[in-house]
């Protein structure tokens, strides 16, 4: 039997969450807040320096509580952090869903799955249910492309079973791949000359950056494998030519081969281009994490699928084409599933929080935690 969540408390830690301020890297308010409810549930909590080395202002939470049924570890993850404009959020209900007054993101990415596992927990501590030991990890900057996780300390980490709740989708789908993301920063080196007077003598930088920019396969470059140019910066007068432009791109895709391909080609046609009109271009790649695929029958997977079943709601495994903190669980080998939220219009004014959603997100955490219970 699985208890029934108390929806207005759930729906008072949401509004509450959200409006503390919370942008990536200045996460210091609702890591307090965060301590002092789980400290407050029982949980022994510790928060690393990822603050201190990523020029932030919280570390990451890990907070652990002993089981008292059976069991093995499960982990729960969220991250605390959220997108500008995330400061004096005044979250509202407008007739089904929770909104922002529309001059702030609202938060829900990732405040839902914060809210969600605070009230599944607090229910089997109020009412003395047995749960099995639990590992809660709650993350700083993941917004800047996971940086705050990839401080974190995996190896402390006990669970074999982990659910991150931060993907939008209905309630009820299960994100079982995901791909990696590749950072590609480019300067091109060009000649400055008088645009008037000698322009045979100069070297467009922004030239160069145009011609290997058409030549690349951009955006959507297949089922699983996108690319994008993220900035391009130059500065000067019109009358010197550019010697100097910047570029900063991303590819991605969940087929580490077909990655690599889409980066060679991107570094390809920026050498070519570069090539041809005498110019001079360094170019560093970094991996900012790792693809995964789960396997269907992985402990995360059947737990998640079981309890959603169990709540009547429809089930679907699911691929994305975004990273979240459970690339690097994964990666460090915790089989780690990403819960879908139902948040909605993420990372814009217009984010929305159907209040149906936030509700059996809240059941399907307690459902997790009954396990073979119900
Ligand atoms: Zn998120």
């Amino acid at each position: 039997m699985i208890p029934d969540i108390n929806a207005k408390r759930l729906m008072n830690t949401f509004m509450e969450l959200c409006s503390i301020d919370a942008e990536s890297a200045r996460e210091r308010a609702m890591a307090d807040h965060l301590t002092a409810l789980l400290t407050g549930l029982g949980f022994a909590v510790t928060e690393d320096d990822a603050g201190a080395r990523l020029g932030g202002n919280a570390g990451n939470l890990y907070a652990t509580l002993p089981g008292t049924g059976l069991g093995e570890t499960l982990l729960f993850s969220c991250h605390m952090d959220r997108v500008v404009p995330g400061c004096g959020v005044r979250p509202q209900i407008k007739g089904e869903y929770i909104v922002s007054d529309g001059s702030t993101v609202l938060g829900a990415d990732d405040v839902a799955g914060l809210a969600a596992v605070l009230e599944g927990i607090t229910l089997f501590r109020e009412q003395g249910l047995p749960h099995p030991p639990l590992e809660v990890v709650f993350s700083v900057a993941e917004e800047l492309s996971l940086l705050g996780i990839e401080q974190f300390d995996m190896e402390q980490l006990v669970s074999r079973c982990g659910f991150v709740l931060d993907a939008g989708g209905p309630v009820g789908e299960i994100v079982v791949k995901a791909p990696e993301q590749v950072r590609l920063s480019a300067v091109i080196h060009g000649r400055a000359a008088h645009s008037g007077i000698a322009p045979e003598e100069g070297i467009s930088a922004i030239q160069i950056a145009a011609t290997a920019i058409s030549r690349m396969r951009l955006l959507r470059v297949d089922d699983e494998t996108t690319a994008n140019i993220g900035s391009i910066r130059a500065d000067g007068p019109t009358n010197i030519v550019p010697d100097r432009c910047e570029l900063s791109a991303e590819a991605r895709s969940t087929d580490p081969a077909r990655l690599a391909a889409q980066v060679a080609a991107m570094r390809q046609a920026l050498e070519d281009a570069t090539l041809t009109a005498g110019g001079r271009v360094e170019i560093s790649v970094r991996s900012n994490y790792r693809s995964y695929q789960l396997d269907l029958n992985s402990a995360p997977v059947r737990r998640a699928e079981a309890a959603a079943r169990s709540l009547g709601l429809p089930v679907r495994h699911r691929s994305t084409g975004g990273g979240s903190d459970a690339n690097f669980f994964n990666e460090c080998g915790i089989p780690t599933a990403v819960l879908c939220c139902g948040f909605e219009k993420v990372h814009t004014c217009q984010e929305r929080m159907p209040v149906e959603q936030l509700t059996l997100l809240a059941r399907w955490v307690a459902a997790i935690l009954a396990g073979d219970e119900h």
